[in-house]
């Protein structure tokens, strides 16, 4: 096939309509004509028309068949409508550090601590914390055990995680866990398929985290924090959707909204995604509804391994989760319901 260049390919068709915003077209461009402006790719250089931006899109030609047979060694059977697994389990964490820290039950940061103390990893990629504006979200590279666990919690703004695989690169690390939305898992499997082993080699391990969609930060944190819950942004400490969506603040107590109200400001790339759970994800974490716990989804042998080693050493605690619970099905409903709204959508088109 033809090669094309950026804007034959990725800005005509995808940037316009089902662009997500992963940044992955930005983090591979060969000759830096890319800039990530407002959320989306735009072309700020001269395009040599190598066409490596489309190959890494998740949303340019991407037979999820495909990537089920590369990664996991098979396709998906017709009952698993979350994606692969192996086994799917909720787990909590046994460290007072990122207890404090995490959005739920800590998995996330407890599998990063795990692989980081035996050198498993030499970095990880992360949204990170920023103490100005703890609400926002902004890919970091943390490399120290500290800047792991310092970097939990959820932030419900988008953060292009893929934007770092450059600074890893040049960093020198050489095997970094990547944490990221279902859209960032994609793109890092087409990076990876795409043989870009500069970027894609260097990926020891992908977590993925549940979505239902990312906030804008103007309409999480001025329209819907500040308007219309009146809390001033600078008092919150937390923010947790557990079927509304509520705030804890630090003098209020705790606030709530409806998540039906919380949706309008949702940003855009919700209706270009239909994958809740990161179904290409070596581990798949999510809240669920839990209070405290992660249920985790061990998709690949490598993400088994990293978990069941983590519990053996005591970091982790965890209990599996049947077919016939109420979890499993709300997974399943989840699932199907990110699907349907795409589906939706792009008949709209
Ligand atoms: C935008 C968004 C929407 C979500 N929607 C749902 C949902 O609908 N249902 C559900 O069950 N779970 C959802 N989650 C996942 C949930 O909030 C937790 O991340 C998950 O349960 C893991 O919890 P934990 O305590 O194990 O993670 P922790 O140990 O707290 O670690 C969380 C990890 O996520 C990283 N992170 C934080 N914010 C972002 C971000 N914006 N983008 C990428 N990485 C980030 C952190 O750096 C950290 O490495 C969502 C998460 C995000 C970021």
């Amino acid at each position: 096939m033809a090669k094309r260049g950026f804007e034959e390919s990725l800005g005509k068709y995808i940037v316009p309509s089902l662009c997500m915003g992963c940044a992955a077209c930005v983090a591979v461009c060969p000759v830096g004509c890319l800039e990530y402006v407002d959320g989306k790719p735009i072309l700020s250089g001269e395009c040599i028309s190598c066409g490596i931006c489309s190959s890494v899109c998740p949303k340019y030609g991407s037979p999820a068949k495909e990537m089920e047979k590369a990664f996991f060694g098979r396709e998906r059977k017709m009952d698993e409508e979350f994606g692969i697994y192996r086994r799917v389990t909720i787990a909590r964490t046994r460290n007072g550090d990122i207890q404090r820290f995490c959005q739920d039950g800590g998995v996330v940061t407890s599998l990063l601590l795990y692989a980081f103390e035996e050198g498993i990893i030499d970095g990880a990629i992360v949204s990170g914390r920023n103490e100005e504006s703890p609400l926002k979200a902004y890919p970091k590279l943390a490399e120290s055990a500290e800047e792991i666990i310092r970097s939990a919690g959820t932030r419900y703004t988008y953060s292009p995680n893929i934007l770092l695989l450059k600074d890893a690169v040049a960093r020198g690390k050489r095997s970094i866990g990547f944490v990221g939305t279902p859209c960032q898992i994609q793109a890092i499997r087409k990076i990876q398929a795409a043989s870009l082993r500069r970027y894609g080699g260097i990926v020891n391990f992908t977590i993925g985290i549940f979505c239902s969609g990312c906030f804008s930060y103007n309409g999480l944190v001025n329209e819907l924090i500040r308007k219309k819950m009146g809390i001033n942004p600078e008092d919150v400490e937390k923010v947790n959707i557990k079927g509304e969506l509520i705030v804890k603040t630090l003098n209020e107590g705790t606030k709530t909204i409806s998540l039906k109200e919380a949706k309008k400001y949702l940003s855009g790339c919700v209706s270009s995604c239909m994958d809740f759970s990161a179904e290409l994800a070596d581990i798949s974490a999510g809240g669920l509804g839990l209070e405290g716990w992660t249920l985790t989804i061990l998709r690949s042998e490598k993400g088994e391994a990293l978990f069941d080693g983590a519990v053996s050493k005591g970091l982790l605690e965890a209990k599996s989760v049947s077919k016939d619970s109420g979890l499993w099905k709300m997974l399943v409903r989840l699932s199907r319901r990110k699907r349907r709204r795409f589906m939706k959508n792009i008949t709209h088109f």
